[in-house]
This record gives structure tokens, sequence and C-alpha cells, in this order.
């Protein structure tokens, strides 16, 4: 299973069936190397990952080629650029895992991992025989193929998938949805992600936690709340707390910034989204916040606003995270 992925390539809700094994390239772009753009020591992810600042942090290896194709992506110079980061075998992605385990780090955190996933499942597997420990968190835009997470199955602790959108009620499942067509680059968004989210928590259950607070093992959900209700988090926060459990950890993220393409002169494009045009304002997110605890999700982490402007990574610069 874990070999032969990328022919007749199936590894997310695209299914370009190409066959990347003769060169061929589908929506993403990936071809047979692992598309690596970075690995960090990230002090700026949820408690459960970073831990305490300024302690030993999430090591973050953050993958080019990203099946999705949001139009605000914050990470849009390594996921969205073509001739981003560099092609690296096997053997170089298990290096650069020791590299952060040398650090400190309390974990190995794929950023982007989905297109990627047949060649990470190797490095991991050697890794592990080699005797690595720390967990690893997949960390994807949640637009996974149960074929791809089947590949993933034994060798992920974590799964941190975002639920990007809700599925729009007048839409059959897998009906495809504009705004998710536009603003994500999938139309069955919300049928492929609901779907993935539910395998990923059969797999490892519930978020387990140790006695530093750091996560063991468990599903731990993202959801950005966007200006005017555009993720329709009125409709995620009841699934999550209905199909997963009022237990669930659910990340609210407040953090929207009108990145990538709404900087673009060619914003116009979006003009049906006005409210994208802006950040989100302290109301709309406190209503996301409120929903959140009157359904019970007791295990929400949220942001303060200012997140908007803390956590934009710049990847041109030696620093990437302020
Ligand atoms: S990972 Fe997804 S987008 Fe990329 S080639 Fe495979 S099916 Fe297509």
């Amino acid at each position: 299973m874990r070999t032969g992925a990328f022919k007749g390539c199936r590894l997310c809700g695209h299914n370009c069936l190409v066959d990347r094994f003769a060169g061929q390239v589908g929506r993403c772009g990936a071809g047979q190397k692992i598309g690596l753009a970075l690995g960090v020591v990230h002090h700026g992810e949820e408690p459960p990952l970073s831990g305490v600042y300024p302690g030993g942090g999430s090591g973050a290896i953050f993958f080019t080629r990203c099946n999705l194709a949001c139009a605000f992506c914050q990470n849009w110079q390594i996921s969205q650029t073509v001739g981003a980061g560099v092609e690296v075998e096997v053997d170089v992605l298990v290096e650069v895992m020791y590299q952060l385990a040398e650090a400190g780090v309390h974990n190995i955190n794929l950023v982007s991992p989905t297109p990627h996933v047949a060649e990470i499942a190797k490095a991991l597997e050697r890794a592990k025989n080699r005797g690595f420990r720390l967990p690893i968190v997949y960390n994807t835009g949640g637009y996974d193929s149960l074929r791809a997470l089947a590949i993933m199955e034994g060798l992920v602790d974590v799964y941190l998938p975002d639920i990007k959108i809700g599925q729009d009620p007048t839409l059959a499942p897998g009906e495809p949805d504009s705004v998710a067509m536009r603003l994500f680059g999938a139309g069955d968004y919300a049928f492929v992600n609901q779907q993935a989210v539910q395998e990923m928590h059969r797999q490892t259950g519930t978020l387990t936690l140790d006695g530093r607070g750091l996560a063991v093992r468990g599903l731990l959900v993202r959801h950005l709340v966007l200006p005017d209700n555009l993720a329709r988090t009125n409709l995620v926060l009841p699934w999550v707390a209905e199909r997963l459990g009022t237990d669930s950890f659910v990340s609210l993220m407040a953090q929207y910034h009108p990145n990538h393409r709404l900087m673009r002169d060619d914003a116009s494009e979006y003009r049906q989204f006005l409210g994208l045009t802006r950040p989100l304002s302290v109301r709309e997110y406190d209503r996301s916040v409120d929903q959140a605890w009157e359904l019970g999700l007791v295990n929400t982490f949220v942001q303060d606003l200012s997140a908007a402007d803390n956590y934009r990574p710049d990847f041109s610069k030696p620093i990437v995270f302020n």
C-alpha cells in the first residue's frame, strides 16, 4: 500500500490519476521526490505542540506543492509558488527530523504533507527503525483522501487537520460548492474533509496530553474564522461536537488577514467576498467562541486578534516567524 501511491495519484480529493512515476503532474504539481521548503523550530503553534515558550517548540517541516489553492494562504510563498524549495530524497527528510530533534523540539510537525505522503511514509519508517521516538504531527489542509490516510496509519501520532469550511446545507454532499472552489480551489472540500477528519479520529481518537500538557496522540482540529461567516463556522462547530464529540480539541483561529491574492491588484475577482478585504472583527470572533462554549466544546483554544499580525510568516526572510 505504501509503494505505488503515485501511479494514478489519488492522494487527495482532486483525484488526478496522473502517473507521477512517469513524470506526469497533477493539480498540485508535485513530482516523485519530496518538495522540501524549510525545517524550523516553531514556537507559535498551539500549546500542546509548541509547549511553553521558550521551551522546546514544535519541529515544523514545511513542504511545497500544496494540493489546495487558498486565496489568502499565509504560506503562499512556499505552498503555491512554482520553484519554491528543493526536491530531496527520503534520507534528507530523515536527517532534518534528527536535526530538529537535536534542537530539543517536542514533536515533528509535517506541514502540508499530503502530496508527499508516500515518500514521507518511507522517511518515517526509516527513522522509526533507527529508534526515532518523537510524536509525529500530520498538519494538513484537510483535503486528504482516505487512501493517503491509509498510508499514514500507524505512522502518525497526532492529526492536525484544518476544517476550512462547513458543508453548504443547500447542496448534496460532494456537489460543487462555488464558495469553497473560489476560496480554497476545491469545490467538494467539505465532503472530502469531513470523511478525512472522521478517519483521522478513528485512527488516533481524542487528543491525549502528557503531564507537561504536550500532545501525545489524537486529533486536534483547526478552524480559521473568516469575516462575514464565510467559513460557515456556525455549521462547523456543531458538526465537530456531534460527530467527533464535545471533548474534541479545537483550535479556533482569529488570525485571518488578507494575504496572497487578496493583496494583489487582481483582488477585484474576489469582489463578491467583500469581508475578505478586512481582518476579522472582535464581535465576529467572540460570537464563534461563544458558540463553542454553548456547544460544550470545552477543549477549545482561542486566540487574541493580534494573532493576525503575530503569526504571519515571511519565508523570504532568514527569521520566518516573529
Ligand atoms: S496529490 Fe492530489 S493534486 Fe497532487 S497529483 Fe495527487 S491527486 Fe492530484
